[in-house]
């Protein structure tokens, strides 16, 4: 991200009165300055400059400034050699070289050595730069040693470690915290590893006094005693002590999450200044479902959400709420219910989901729900037939329609709809803020939104994804629901596995097996779908036992046979692809196995869980997988294992996959921090809003002079963040 840029429109978006002249000068010689590219700084030039664009994108002098070092080294601390932990950490040693020995076939040589303290010895290997090692290497000279050792064949080695004559040792403790950053092989040939990137960064230091222009407000400055600006730039690189490197890396995540926080709840405050459609009343349409269809007592938690968001549809602003409930917990009802408080209100409502099949289950469910209501429901999907569309279109033009449920067919500016009051989203992780924007621009005064996510989401994900939303929480389960118990088994003991299935069907109830189907490779996954039903047909044999098949290559009428067979009590078994992941509500489905579990990503082992556990007996869940396991893949097991709550998975998914890849490709792109971190930094970020919301509270527009700067940097940031600022 460019700061300098920040600072040049800082100027000219604004007329400014005078007091800041002085340094407006000043500023642009430092931000000329930062803009120089690469190329013109000490030790580059036109090659390295290319090559550094090529390999880290950075191209100007402020680029470099920001590539931040990824850890960093304490060089003043020495071990014993008898003390190195294998596979740990990187550690320094120092003590006499010795052994120095060239090894292995002519044209793959191996360099051995090791070195030698009073508490024992440590190898050393090095597979390339031999030639030049075995002249520069002095045995028997003292060396200190730097790299993280590792176990092979039962000895400690350290592969390519660092190493300085014990004679520079007064260099190295003279800046005892090496900053460490990262690099690549093509960079590292042209002699920038590491300490060539650090070379460089000192070179930017020592050619100019950098000089940052401070854009936070001096008021948070003072009150977290935030170090200053350049000061922290300057100790992110070069630290003089851990203090001051915590100080400054503080202050740079400080900052980062500020500026989002700041840009979300501007948004947020705009779009409250809105006028709403009023939704004054709840009608007839309500009061028939809430009397007479709802077959069961809403939760207090279901209750308490319906309230906030009828007070949202009445207060005469736009309602932007994000609805979070774990699996299970009735979220549809609630989205129904608020739909038909639209309704009474002469609205209708458009229900978004981010695949047709879902989309399709939604139509079927809501369908059933007001069968016996004055309500129509359509869907409308990519897949609508024209004639279909053709018919439905001027239905929802002139306002026939009340519930259109679809994908992303419904933003096609082709959709026209007479009164849309309420948009609800399924969110599924899959629609971007830009598609939520999209939809509020449907009509004149915005629908009112809701937006569901299927699984919970981590708090710091929310505050940032969804921060210009309110977020209601359902936080409790309808009553009666019994924790599914969770089991992880591997396939070697399926003979066993079948054996207490075949005890639970005895006591009466039914099963799933679940295989995956990923896209990519669904050929193979449908073979691995037809030999498993072949297996389980023979271990489950005729008459005694009745096995249903769902999946997606099978004609819809025959899926819709199969699936009677089995929701009537039937079939005791479905062998199904995760087709069944979403909709299916069987409660006499009380135990799922599920294959090969460890593809399987954990929201989605968590949404199939929920399948089961619905009625009032024990469920089970059993996660079959390999033996062979990633670490990753095991942790994902252990955390289905041992808990139920979606909440608590998300945050094992989170510090598992990062924000990015949890939220999918589209979102990843407003997740990109520098140097700020969602797994880590839960509490900065909390500050950082916190700060965020006080001043807009004090100055909405940023119109105030303690904030000049402020505002300047928050322009240019939303400028590099068109996905952002598109919220508003
Ligand atoms: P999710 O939040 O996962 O979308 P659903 O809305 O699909 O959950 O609800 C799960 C099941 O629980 C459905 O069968 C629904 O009818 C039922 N349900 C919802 N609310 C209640 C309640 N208050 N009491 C009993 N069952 C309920
Ligand atoms: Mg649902």
């Amino acid at each position: 991200m460019s700061w300098t840029k920040c600072n040049k429109l800082a100027i000219l978006s604004r007329n400014r009165n005078t007091k800041v002249q002085g340094s407006l000068k000043y500023q642009e010689l430092t931000k000329s300055f930062l803009d120089t590219p690469i190329e013109y700084l000490k030790g580059v030039g036109p090659a390295r400059a290319k090559l550094l664009f090529d390999e880290l994108h950075v191209r100007t002098f402020n680029d470099l400034l920001h590539h931040f070092p990824f850890r960093y080294v304490d060089r003043s601390k020495f071990h014993k050699i008898n003390e190195a932990i294998p596979d740990q950490a990187h550690m320094q040693f120092k003590g006499k070289l010795r052994g120095i020995r060239k090894s292995g076939p002519p044209r793959r040589p191996v360099l051995q050595a090791y070195i030698e303290d009073d508490s024992g010895e440590l190898g050393l290997v090095w597979f390339k730069g031999i030639k030049w090692l075995e002249k520069s290497l002095k045995e028997g000279q003292e060396y200190i040693v730097f790299g993280k050792p590792t176990k092979y064949k039962n000895t400690l080695n350290i592969a390519h470690p660092e190493l300085d004559l014990m004679e520079s040792h007064q260099k190295i403790q003279e800046k005892p915290i090496q900053p460490v950053y990262s690099t690549t092989e093509k960079l590292t040939s042209k002699g920038l590893n590491s300490r060539g990137l650090e070379r460089l960064i000192r070179n930017l230091f020592e050619t100019n006094e950098i000089k940052m222009i401070e854009n936070l407000p001096a008021s948070v400055i003072s009150s977290y005693q935030l170090a200053e600006r350049s000061e922290a730039y300057k100790s992110i690189h070069f630290p003089y002590d851990q203090i001051t490197l915590e100080k400054a890396r503080f202050r740079l995540k400080f900052e980062e999450l500020f500026f989002v926080q700041l840009m979300i709840l501007q948004a947020k405050g705009k779009r409250q200044r809105l006028a709403g459609q009023i939704f004054g009343h709840v009608g007839s349409l309500f009061h028939q479902f809430y009397d007479e269809i709802l077959p069961f007592e809403l939760t207090e938690a279901q209750k308490k959400v319906i309230r906030e968001m009828r007070r949202d549809m009445k207060s005469g602003h736009q309602m932007n709420r994000l609805l979070q409930g774990d699996v299970g917990s009735g979220k549809t009802i609630v989205a129904l219910l608020c739909g038909l408080i639209a309704m009474d209100n002469g609205y209708q409502v458009a229900l978004m989901a981010p695949t047709e099949i879902l989309a399709q289950q939604h139509h079927e469910e809501l369908e059933r729900l007001t069968s016996n209501m004055d309500v129509r429901v359509e869907l409308l999907t990519g897949s609508t037939p024209a004639s279909k569309r053709k018919e439905l279109l001027p239905d929802l033009a002139s306002g026939k329609v009340n519930l259109i449920i679809g994908t992303h067919a419904l933003i096609e500016n082709k959709v026209k709809l007479k009164q849309l009051g309420l948009v609800i989203i399924d969110e599924q992780h899959r629609f971007g803020v830009v598609q939520r924007s999209k939809l509020w621009r449907k009509s004149k005064v915005p629908p009112h939104i809701l937006v569901m996510s299927a699984t919970p989401i981590p708090r710091t994900l929310a505050m940032t994804l969804y921060g210009d939303l309110d977020v209601s929480v359902i936080d409790e389960l309808p009553p009666g629901r019994k924790p599914v118990k969770t089991i992880h088994r591997y396939d070697n003991t399926r003979l066993k596995i079948f054996g207490f299935v075949k005890q639970q069907i005895q006591e009466g109830k039914q099963v799933f097996f679940v295989f995956p189907l990923i896209e990519e490779s669904s050929k193979l996954d449908y073979k691995d779908l037809m030999d498993g039903y072949e297996s389980i047909s023979r271990a489950f044999p005729l008459p005694e036992y009745k096995v249903a098949i769902v999946h997606g290559r099978m004609k819809s009428e025959n899926k819709e046979s199969e699936m009677k067979r089995f929701a009537s009590g039937q079939a005791q078994i479905l062998v199904a692809t995760t087709v069944i992941e979403v909709g299916v509500n069987i409660p006499n489905a009380s135990v799922m196995v599920i294959e090969s579990a460890e593809r399987f990503g954990l929201s989605q082992l968590h949404q199939l869980r929920g399948r089961v556990g619905r009625g009032n007996k024990q469920a089970y869940c059993i996660l079959m997988t390999s033996v062979k396991l990633s670490a990753e893949a095991r942790t994902r097991m252990e955390a289905m294992v041992r808990t139920n709550s979606g909440f608590e998975l998300s945050e094992v998914d989170l510090n598992l996959r990062g924000p990015g890849n949890l939220m999918g490709t589209q979102q990843s792109g407003v997740l990109n921090f520098t140097i700020a971190d969602l797994v880590k930094d839960a509490k900065i970020m909390n500050l950082a809003r916190e700060e965020a919301w006080k001043i807009l509270q004090i100055d909405p527009e940023l119109n105030q002079k303690a904030h000049l700067y402020t505002f300047a940097y928050l322009n240019s940031y939303k400028k590099q963040h068109p996905d952002w600022s598109s919220i508003s």
